[in-house]
């Protein structure tokens, strides 16, 4: 109650990068943190921001980016997920999909790197779209030719993403390249 008469408070308790608060000795993650204007709202998004907001409370300097949304539906009984920007903003995307009987599928792709998709009826490799979003998997040799559906689905499969992004280990590999958390 104190926090919120004294410090900056809107659909959450607003938070920078670094996932602190208008108080320099308060950070916070979690459903409680508004970052950008997102309230997440989701156990995988607490869990990073806890890791980086513990680490940037000891001392270190990690910045939060943002982690891809996603929703898990049903729709007229068929499973449906959607995962990070999906909508192509501008020409500077490029969208595929494919519509069966069985399945919908559609993957989009911006610098060659897959930054959304939609998967309707058939969700199953859902959690391997998502890392490879969130690892900045390079779909460019895959896209510059022209690809289908499938192609992308059997690439998404083959590749290794390694482990769960949110083991704290795995941070620098999937989220934030090129920044050593540990050293
Ligand atoms: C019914 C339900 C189903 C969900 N299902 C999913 C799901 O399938 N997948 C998913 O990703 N997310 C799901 N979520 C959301 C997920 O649970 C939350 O996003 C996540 O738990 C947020 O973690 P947190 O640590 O920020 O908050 P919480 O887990 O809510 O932890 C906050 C803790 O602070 C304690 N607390 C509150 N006030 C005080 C106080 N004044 N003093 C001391 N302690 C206090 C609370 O008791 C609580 O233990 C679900 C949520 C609900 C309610």
């Amino acid at each position: 109650m104190i926090f919120c008469t004294n410090h900056l408070v809107d659909k959450g308790v607003v938070v920078d990068d670094r996932l602190q608060t208008s108080h320099e000795a308060i950070f916070a993650a979690g459903d409680i943190a508004e970052h950008n204007g997102y309230l997440y709202g989701s156990w995988h998004a607490a869990q990073f921001q806890g890791t980086i907001a513990g680490l940037n409370s000891i001392g270190k300097d990690v910045k939060f980016g943002g982690i891809p949304r996603s929703n898990t539906l049903k729709v007229l009984g068929l499973d449906m997920v959607s995962i990070g920007q999906f909508m192509a903003e501008d020409g500077s995307f490029m969208t595929i999909s494919n519509k069966d009987e069985n399945a919908y599928f559609s993957f989009t792709f911006h610098d060659g790197y897959l930054v959304g998709s939609i998967m309707l009826g058939d969700t199953e490799i859902s959690g391997k779209v998502k890392k490879a979003i969130e690892s900045k998997a390079n779909f460019q040799e895959l896209v510059s030719g022209g690809v289908n559906t499938k192609e992308v689905i059997d690439f998404i499969k083959k590749i290794s993403l390694g482990n769960s992004p949110i083991k704290p280990y795995n941070i620098t590999a999937t989220f934030l390249p090129g920044v050593d958390l540990f050293k």
